[in-house]
């Protein structure tokens, strides 16, 4: 299978990631999205970052009925901190009978030269890159870089979603119902 890797923090998950999941996971030549929830790092402490647990149980929950995008606690079991590099190859040693790429915003490309091993996970794996509105790449792009233009983003991120909720406010339209009263109890304290 072809397997698109979606990886960050998911503090909480929200409507503006799963609809860039959904939206990937329905390309022709992408089987599935696995969601790669990020660890927490023992040694520094993040404040506002809610346990491994609490966010994978939020991103389970939330696209239980989600067919083609899953949810992987995969990085929590690897040696810390988890590059993507690393993370790709294990995923490639326990499943080599699939495909792997990363699917990261346009903003995060023009960063990624200065990723570890970013000249390997291109040669030996592919990118996928969603243009931004607000931060478009321009080209070239490398060989095993697909470019996807038009994809319906929102300007929405989870410090928004926690702020809103540190201050009682509604995010009712922000995160999926499933998960409403759960990201309320974790992230209200
Ligand atoms: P935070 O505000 O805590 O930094 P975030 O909302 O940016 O969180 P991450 O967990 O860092 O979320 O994001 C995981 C991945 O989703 C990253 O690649 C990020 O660029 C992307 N992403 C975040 N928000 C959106 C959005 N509204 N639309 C599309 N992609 C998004």
């Amino acid at each position: 299978m072809n397997i698109v890797i979606f990886g960050g923090s998911f503090n909480p998950i929200h409507i503006g990631h799963m609809i860039i999941a959904e939206t990937v996971s329905q390309l022709p030549d992408v089987d599935e999205v696995w969601i790669m929830v990020s660890p927490q790092n023992p040694l520094k402490s993040q404040s506002g970052l809610a346990s491994e647990e609490d966010r994978l149980r939020l991103a389970e929950k939330a696209l239980e009925r989600v067919n083609g995008v899953k949810v992987s606690d995969f990085e929590f079991t690897l040696s810390r901190p988890s590059y993507t590099y690393k993370t790709l190859c294990e995923l490639k040693r326990l499943y080599p009978q699939h495909e792997f790429r990363i699917l990261i915003g346009s903003d995060n490309w023009d960063l990624f030269s200065k990723w570890r091993n970013s000249e390997e996970i291109l040669r030996q794996f592919g990118v996928i890159v969603y243009q931004r509105p607000d931060c478009r790449s321009s080209g070239p792009f490398p060989d095993n870089v697909k470019i996807l233009d038009g994809v319906p983003l929102i300007l929405l991120s989870s410090t928004y979603i926690r702020n809103k909720i540190k201050e009682g406010k509604d995010v009712r339209f922000m995160i999926p119902d499933v998960i409403y009263e759960d990201t309320l109890r974790i992230y209200g304290k």
